[in-house]
């Protein structure tokens, strides 16, 4: 597989903290034999929280994580002082981190923007302690509250690929080229088909704080929305991007057809996805002079073409800005 470090399924085991138990505990001093109750309460046990990170893009670093435990909560003690809480736990996912429960496959929400936190597993109540029962009948209480029990349970956590710009196109159309020259992101490249198994994401930086984020979706290859071949898996990733970058390389044998066949697996897949706003380009255009080039626009009448050759770095300014373009307008 081409690139193992894009990680975008995990599952953990998580367990949150068990509340403390309250106090049994009555007051007494060098005056007082039998003072009243004043066993505090027991501290809360800790959670297990999900906390949005935009400097995160894949769930690698969870990947070996697979058992997660929040701290205990203290139980407490007398003069009323309460336990302390357990100490929660903080998992960094990137935006677009979804949680489901792994037993019920019930959703337990979703990581939406840089910060945002997420109780997965709630730590257990602190039980109270006994000063909280005494009353008119009881002026003694023996009795306290337990803590409340922790949560556990395997939870699946998953990434939705948030990519602004998804590359689409053929095997060898030389997307993960494309991306190894914007972004720092560095594809495996090789000319042969599914290279690429894995969505690569790449930030491409365009100037200054200007950035995006843009996503090398493997090949799609006809009949991909059948389930045939690679391409169907990873469909969905497309579905999420806000702009489709259509990529017909300078040796393909017929660009129109080329560009219909991209179209048919789109629409085919998901007709919403034609909705989404397309840019297509000729890519590997060192391979062309100015006379093949009028011969392409004229072949594919009617669709704007931007040519680009991430070898010669010809028209690559250009579609950056391009892209950023179409992206601000949003
Ligand atoms: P992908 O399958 O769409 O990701 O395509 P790759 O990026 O792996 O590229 C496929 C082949 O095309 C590789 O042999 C690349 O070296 C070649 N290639 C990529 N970009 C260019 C380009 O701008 N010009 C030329 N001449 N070849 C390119
Ligand atoms: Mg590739």
């Amino acid at each position: 597989m081409s690139n193992q470090n894009f990680v975008d399924h995990v599952r953990m085991f998580c367990r949150s903290g068990h509340g403390g138990r309250g106090s049994v505990h009555f007051y007494r001093d060098t005056f007082t034999q039998h003072g009243g109750p004043d066993g505090g309460d027991g501290g809360r046990g800790g959670h297990v929280v999900l906390r949005g990170n935009k400097q995160m893009w894949t769930l690698l670093h969870l990947k070996y994580r697979k058992h997660v435990h929040a701290d205990d909560g203290d139980n407490g003690s007398k003069k009323r002082s309460s336990g302390k809480s357990g100490e929660d736990v903080f998992l960094d996912v990137p935006i677009g981190t979804v949680v489901r429960d792994d037993e019920t496959g019930e959703r337990i929400g979703e990581i939406l923007s840089d910060g945002e936190e997420l109780i997965i597993k709630q730590g257990g109540r602190g039980g109270q302690g006994n000063y909280h029962f005494k009353n008119a009948v009881n002026q003694a209480p023996q009795y306290a509250q337990p803590g409340e029990e922790g949560l556990e349970g395997w939870m699946v956590l998953e990434l939705k690929v948030l990519a602004d710009v998804g590359l689409v196109g053929f095997p060898n159309a030389g997307k993960s080229t494309l991306l190894s020259v914007v972004s720092a992101a560095k594809p495996e490249i090789a000319n042969y088909a599914f290279t690429t198994l894995v969505p690569n994401l790449g930030v491409v930086q365009v100037r200054g704080h200007q950035s995006f984020i843009m996503a090398d979706i493997p090949g799609i290859i006809e009949g991909a929305h059948q389930g045939k071949g690679l391409g169907h898996r990873f469909l969905r990733h497309i579905e999420r991007n806000s702009i489709l970058l259509f990529m017909i390389p300078a040796d393909s044998g017929d660009y129109k057809k080329e560009y219909k066949i991209l179209c048919n697996e789109l629409l085919q897949y998901n007709p919403e996805l034609m909705d989404k706003e397309k840019i297509v380009c000729i890519s590997k255009s060192d391979m062309l002079d100015d006379e093949l080039k009028k011969l392409i626009k004229k072949n594919m009448r009617g669709v704007p073409i931007h040519f680009f050759s991430a070898y010669s770095n010809e028209g690559i300014l250009e579609l950056k800005q391009l892209l950023w373009g179409a992206l601000s307008v949003e």
